[in-house]
């Protein structure tokens, strides 16, 4: 499984920084965001060290998939089931600033 070694996320899922994750499998680990940008903010990470949605290849769906699902199942957890955003953003001006694939869970507003 790749990894890089000037990657936060990447030294996050090795354990090289202090963080509480409330999902860790085999595709993916869940942890908040730092800067949070809604009442609820949450990462699904890959653990591989993909840089971006374009770089996903057909091998790759059963970690898309299980991002989906992992949102879908923490939003329910959560109490936000039914009023949420899962987000990728792609690229520089698509507003991606950590570029190891990532899945934003949103929610929480009132
Ligand atoms: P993006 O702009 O889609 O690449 O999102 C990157 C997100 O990672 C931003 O919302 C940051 O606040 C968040 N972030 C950056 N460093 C950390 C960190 N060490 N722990 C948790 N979240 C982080």
């Amino acid at each position: 499984m790749s990894e890089a070694n000037d990657c936060i996320f990447c030294k996050i899922i090795k354990g090289k920084v202090d963080t509480e994750f409330l999902v860790k499998n085999k595709n993916l680990a869940v942890f908040e965001d730092i800067k949070p940008k809604a009442p609820v903010h949450y990462l699904i990470v890959s653990r591989e060290h993909i840089e971006t949605l374009d770089d996903i290849q057909n091998e790759n769906r059963e970690l898309l998939g299980d991002m989906i699902l992992t949102g879908k199942k923490m939003a329910e957890k959560l109490n936000i089931q039914g009023n949420y955003k899962l987000v990728f953003n792609v690229g520089e001006r698509g507003g991606q600033e950590v570029f190891h694939i990532h899945l934003h869970l949103l929610g929480g507003w009132k």
